[in-house]
């Protein structure tokens, strides 16, 4: 790998420099083919392995852990920063470059009351969420390796520590800048030394000037709006959406007690820590909204607050205009020409598609896939049986059928359908049961899943038991925030 050192070299005074502390027996647990092409000169050597765990300097690198704040739960917590996070550096790539951090690196001075470390199943999981999100095309950060040890550490019981190797394009969160607004460390000058190179990095068409802010701020609202929207569209629940774990160039970030929806429950909850549901699946897209005030209440000194506010105006609507997009592709809609009764229209008919699927309890990922099967042309659908109110899915397949107007070629609308409607996700309890399987000492399954997520669309009837709804243990898992 090969590193600059442009956030380590520009701005200092926003990081503090630490020492990986290494791990005992380190070994690879699962290795990203797919994002080590991100990267020039990337392969799971055995030197490799000693660098990425922490036990030898790799060359080039810096070590570092970033200075954060955040709003957790609503409650604004004034310094938090990588607790158990190094940052390496940026590496160069094929398409540019990216941070590589080792998450679960051991102790920074924000460690607080913890060891700074990463526990086997939460390292997995976020290796497993971050490579499949990419795959079925929503915004995140990746993984480029998970990595096992015989080392302990302590939770509820006793575990093995582990690191997941991250690779972003940024690790610069929304609490980076109410950091660097709101505490004594910061100041105006600080804040746009933040916000200039947060520009200058990502967006190089951008001026550092008042009308490159203006833009700037309106991208940052308009990229957190399709991130959620390909949430809501794909049923995937974040669960910890504190402004901390929100990336400023909006992809997916800081995965905790993730969970794809199994049952579709607008109201469902991945999250021990958060009994309210203030996390809970349909509150993403309004938990957006207030997370981009928080930012913009940061960027006051430098922004004119109407136009943070006409900027912080326009997330709905882009929320909308992506969320559609995303579901007509997933029902084969098309649209000639756009106008608002046409949004409000499918909007209406979406809505009461997921409707049927949350009074039915059906799973949200397969009844889409059954889109791929189903020949949209036929005057009933066999999709009916599934509901419990037929007469009201029968009446909601007319509409639908007069909306989609004629198909011509029902197998090319099938298969359209397949490559967007994914048959395979990264359910809980499929993470679960590698996760135990590493445990005791079996990688296999961990590899196998992964594999199978790189291919989401791909039919693979070999492996068809992945696609199944979870069996009765593996239902609504709620997973803690303890990682
Ligand atoms: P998270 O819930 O993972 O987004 O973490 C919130 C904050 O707690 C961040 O500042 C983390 O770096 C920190 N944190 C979480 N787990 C640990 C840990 N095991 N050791 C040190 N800091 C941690
Ligand atoms: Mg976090």
């Amino acid at each position: 790998m090969k590193f600059k050192q442009d956030y380590f070299e520009q701005l200092v005074g926003f990081y503090s420099q630490v020492n990986p502390q290494g791990l005992s027996n380190p070994h690879w647990l699962a290795w990203s083919d797919d994002a080590a092409k991100l990267l020039d000169n990337a392969a799971p050597s055995e030197s490799l392995l000693q660098q990425l765990s922490g036990n030898q300097a790799m060359p080039g690198a810096s070590y570092y852990a970033q200075v954060y704040s955040g709003h957790q739960f609503g409650g604004y917590t004034p310094r938090l920063g990588d607790g158990r996070s190094i940052i390496l550096g940026e590496a160069s790539g094929p398409q540019g470059h990216w941070d590589v951090a080792l998450k679960g690196g051991g102790l920074t001075p924000y460690s607080r009351q913890g060891d700074g470390r990463a526990v086997m199943r939460s390292a997995v999981r976020e290796f497993l969420i971050s490579e499949a999100l990419h795959h079925i095309h929503v915004p995140t950060t990746r993984a480029l390796a998970v990595i096992g040890s015989d080392l302990p550490v302590w939770r509820e019981s006793q575990e093995q520590a582990a690191i997941t190797v991250r690779l972003a394009r940024s690790h610069i969160r929304f609490g980076h800048f109410e950091y660097f607004s709101h505490s004594p460390e910061g100041s105006k000058a600080k804040l746009q030394q933040l916000v200039d190179f947060t520009l200058t990095q990502h967006y190089p068409t951008l001026t550092c000037d008042s009308q490159g802010y203006e833009l700037w701020f309106n991208q940052v609202v308009a990229d957190t709006a399709k991130m959620i929207a390909h949430w809501q569209a794909v049923g995937f629940a974040h669960g910890v959406m504190n402004t901390d774990n929100m990336s400023i160039l909006g992809d997916s970030f800081d995965f905790g007690p993730f969970a794809f929806l199994d049952t579709f429950n607008e109201d469902f909850i991945c999250n021990h820590s958060d009994p309210e549901g203030r996390y809970a699946f349909g509150q993403q897209p309004g938990v957006g909204l207030w997370n981009l005030q928080r930012l913009a209440q940061a960027l006051v000194p430098l922004i004119e607050s109407d136009v943070l506010i006409s900027a912080l105006n326009r997330y709905q609507q882009h929320l909308i205009d992506h969320y559609l997009t995303l579901m007509r592709a997933k029902l084969g809609l098309t649209v000639e020409s756009a106008s608002p009764e046409q949004d409000e229209f499918d909007l209406a008919l979406m809505g009461e598609f997921t409707m049927m699927l949350q009074q039915s309890q059906l799973d949200y990922t397969n009844s889409f896939r059954q889109f791929s099967y189903l020949d949209p042309t036929q005057s009933r659908s066999e999709l009916a049986d599934d509901f419990i109110d037929r007469p009201r899915f029968d009446a909601w397949w007319q509409q639908f059928q007069q909306r989609l107007g004629k198909v011509k070629d029902v197998e090319a609308w099938q298969q359209q359908r397949s490559a967007i409607n994914p048959k395979y996700i990264l359910r809980n309890y499929l993470a679960q049961e590698a996760i135990i399987a590493v445990e005791e000492g079996n990688n296999q399954p961990l590899q196998q899943l992964h594999q199978l997520l790189t291919q989401p669309f791909a039919e693979q009837p070999e492996f068809a038991h992945y696609a199944q709804r979870p069996p009765q243990w593996g239902q609504g898992l709620i997973m803690s925030c303890s990682s």
